[in-house]
This record gives C-alpha cells, structure tokens and sequence, in this order.
C-alpha cells in the first residue's frame, strides 16, 4: 500500500477511525523515515458535529508535530453542507445530504492531493465500513461500485492518485480500542446530525446483529467481497478521464461533483458554460442535469 518514499495524505475526520490510522502511520514513518505525512481533515460545514472532531486533530498534530490542512466545503465546494442540503431542498433535488457529502469529500481530498504533491491518499475505511458499503450496493444492483471496493485502487493515468485503505481487514470495534488505547478520542460518542437519513445506518445495525448473533459474519461477507473483485479483477480496469471543469478523476467528462455543484447553483459563470457546453456531448452529463425533482406537497 505505502513505498517508503512516498508522501501520504491521511484524511482525517478527527474521529477514533481516523485518529488511529494517522497514530498508525506516524508509528510506521519511524521505521520509513523518508515517508511525508500530511493530515488533510475536511470540514464539511455540519453544524454542532464537525467542530469537536477537527479539534481532536488540532491538538493531536500540534503535539505530535504533524503537518495538517483543514479544508472545508465552503471553500473547495461554495457552501456548507447545511447550506447545500437547504439548497437541495429548495430545488426539490432528490439526493440525501450523505450522497453529496461522500462526493464533496472525495473531490476535496483529491484537491488538495494534487495541490500538496500526494503520492498516495490514505483513509480509514474499517472492515465494517467496507461491508456496510459491499452490502448497500448490493442492494442497489451496482457491480461496477462493488468492483472498486478493493483495498488498493491505483491507474496509470498521472491525474488519478493511488487511494488506499489500511485498516481494510480491521473491525470497527478493534480499531476503536486501539484509539481508546492510545488515548488519541475522548469516550463520548457524537453522532452525525445526517447519519439517520441513511441507508448505511440501517444496514449497519443489521450487520452489527447478525455479527452478534453469528461471529465471523462480517468477515465472511469482507472475504466475499475479496474473491469477487478477485475473480473480476484481471477483465476490467476502471478507466477514468480528467473532468473539464476540477481536473479530478472522473467516469464521465464532468465528474459527479462539479454535476452536483451545477444542479446546486455553485459554479461560476465560466464552469457553468463548460458544463452546459459538455451536455451537448456527453449524454451522461444531460442525463444528470435534467434530474427528475421531487413534488413538495
Ligand atoms: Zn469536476
């Protein structure tokens, strides 16, 4: 996953997954002193939640002298993620805030990647999260989302920047533990004000019973998984190309978050062009701008 040369960017939420694998890795650089460690937490403008965790990482980079960049929405993407979920709504757009914010976070990450130089982006996605996700997109009939899940994803194309998953193998509650452990969370519990509006929310109370119920489940599932991607792997490799208006890695010639930043009213004037002038090309990007809106009643 990690050559010691590289320069890695740690996204960083603050919270007990995050803050162990940046402890993890700063443990790692001692044996790969070469390896730069950037922690990048990403503020995505969620009222009453975010704050208390990005402060977790101030005082922990201070101590342990880690350089860090806090990047919010409201500068990478034009408004908060509250504001953009009142907007949404406004416009009766049919998404839920945690679909654009998984989207915002990812392009604000690859960003800031760019802009720092990053080699690799690291992130710390535990077993449980990686099978919450394996199971939602089974449910919604998405191989080719199942098929990226793999703990690495890497191109050859120099735009895209290698993302990789460490903790892929490790339970949410061992991780949690070596957080508590280390003492690098305190105890309380804060949950995202969003979280309830989400599909993963219900699937992870499934899987944390049936887990209960019958240990090995989830790694059963995270095997699964595995030997999917494995049996698919050497047939396709994701080709991505660049997106005309951000310049991140992207399946279509706008990616899905400046398509959300159109939808939303966030562009610029000239961005806005580019994109109208894509949908005359790209039926991907005229099939997203014309959304079906919801009926308010
Ligand atoms: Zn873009």
């Amino acid at each position: 996953m990690i050559d010691p040369d590289d320069s890695v960017l740690v996204g960083v939420s603050g919270g007990k997954d995050s803050m162990a694998l940046l402890h993890f890795l700063l443990k790692l650089r001692k044996k790969m002193p070469r390896l730069i460690i950037v922690a990048v937490s990403v503020d995505e403008g969620i009222s009453g939640y975010r704050e208390k965790t990005i402060l977790n990482l101030v005082n922990y980079a201070r101590v342990h002298n880690v350089e860090y960049i806090v990047a919010s929405f409201r500068d990478y993407i034009g408004a908060t993620l509250d504001e953009v979920v009142k907007v949404s709504s406004e416009k009766g757009l049919p998404y839920l805030p945690c679909s654009y914010c998984g989207v915002f976070r990812r392009h604000v990450l690859n960003i800031v990647a760019r802009k720092i130089g990053a080699t690799v982006i690291a992130t710390a996605h535990n077993a449980d999260d990686v099978v919450q996700t394996y199971l939602m997109n089974l449910v919604n009939n998405s191989w080719d989302r199942i098929f990226s899940l793999s703990p690495v994803r890497t191109s050859s194309e120099e735009f895209v920047v290698k993302r990789v998953k460490p903790f892929y193998k490790t339970l949410e509650k061992e991780s949690a533990l070596y957080a508590i452990l280390n003492g690098l969370v305190q105890l309380e519990y804060i949950q995202c004000p969003y979280a309830k509006y989400n599909v993963r929310f219900t699937i992870r109370k499934m899987l944390n019973e049936l887990e209960d119920k019958y240990p090995g489940s989830k790694y059963g599932l995270l095997q699964s998984l595995l030997e999917i991607i494995r049996l698919r792997g050497s047939q396709i490799t994701k080709k991505y190309t660049k997106c005309i208006v951000c310049g991140n890695p992207s399946s279509h010639s706008v990616c899905k978050a400046c398509l959300f930043r159109a939808l939303l009213g966030l562009l610029s004037p000239e961005e806005e062009k580019t994109v109208l002038e894509a949908a005359k090309t790209d039926p991907a990007v005229s099939r997203a701008l014309s959304v079906k809106l919801v009926q308010k009643h």
